[in-house]
């Protein structure tokens, strides 16, 4: 898989390919990640790419003329699956919609900041719109960051145990069951019995059951 991030500060992205499962799938070779820099493609000589809202209200609006020529200088060396423009009005990015990301080959995860971006440039090239909830970001690269990491761990081969993801909260719709490590007992607070009994149909039962409870309790709308 390759994404191509759009951005007026692709150094935000450094740390994040350095770090946990994205560097580990670099690595691996599982998937690209390029940073464009939308002020490369600023035509004035301050390499500016902002300017006032037409309609006379406050706030900086990133121009349509760079993010246009960046785009379409992308799409001219390949097809893309999605251009994702990362907004507040955009559908709510969800685990479904992440594993659909994870088998896409070529996809574009354009970065707002300021007021956001002109609405030319989202008709021009967006094909989705995604969101990361009901709140407001100052700017699009912490929710790109998030839906790199959320897809990137589920392209095929990235975790090395395959079914741990499979089995994540959402994958079914549910919430995950609870989880234990050693100790087996500490300060007086013993792991169930039942996963340290080594019969796996048992265990498989608890789990089912666990998982059932633990959505009931915190997520009832998910059994709805
Ligand atoms: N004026 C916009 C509005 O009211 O919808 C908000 C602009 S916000 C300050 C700047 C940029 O942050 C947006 O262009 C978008 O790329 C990103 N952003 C903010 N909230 C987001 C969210 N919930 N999900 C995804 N991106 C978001």
């Amino acid at each position: 898989m390759r994404i191509d991030i759009v951005t007026i500060f692709p150094k935000f992205f450094n740390s994040i390919k350095n770090h946990s499962i994205i560097k580990r799938s670099l690595l691996k070779k599982k998937v690209e990640i390029f940073t464009h820099d939308i002020r490369h493609f600023s035509k004035n000589k301050q390499k500016s790419v902002d300017d006032y809202q037409f309609g006379g209200d406050p706030g900086m609006v990133l121009q349509v003329q760079p993010i246009d020529d960046c785009i379409s200088q992308l799409k001219s060396e390949r097809d893309y699956c999605e251009i994702i423009y990362l907004s507040p009005c955009g559908e709510t990015l969800n685990q479904v919609e992440c594993n659909r990301l994870s088998v896409l080959k070529n996809i574009i995860l354009l970065c707002g900041n300021y007021k956001g971006i002109d609405q030319r440039a989202i008709d021009l090239h967006v094909t989705k719109e995604i969101s990361i909830g009901d709140y407001v970001l100052t700017g699009g690269e912490f929710a790109a960051s998030i839906v790199l990491d959320s897809v990137v761990r589920l392209i095929p081969g990235v975790i090395s145990n395959e079914s741990s993801a499979l089995f994540d909260s959402f994958q079914d719709n549910l919430l995950a069951p609870p989880i234990y490590s050693r100790p087996a007992l500490y300060k007086n607070l013993q792991v169930p019995n039942v996963l340290l009994s080594g019969d796996t149909k048992k265990i498989d039962k608890w789990k089912e059951e666990q998982i059932i409870k633990v959505t009931k309790n915190k997520r009832p709308d998910l059994l709805d």
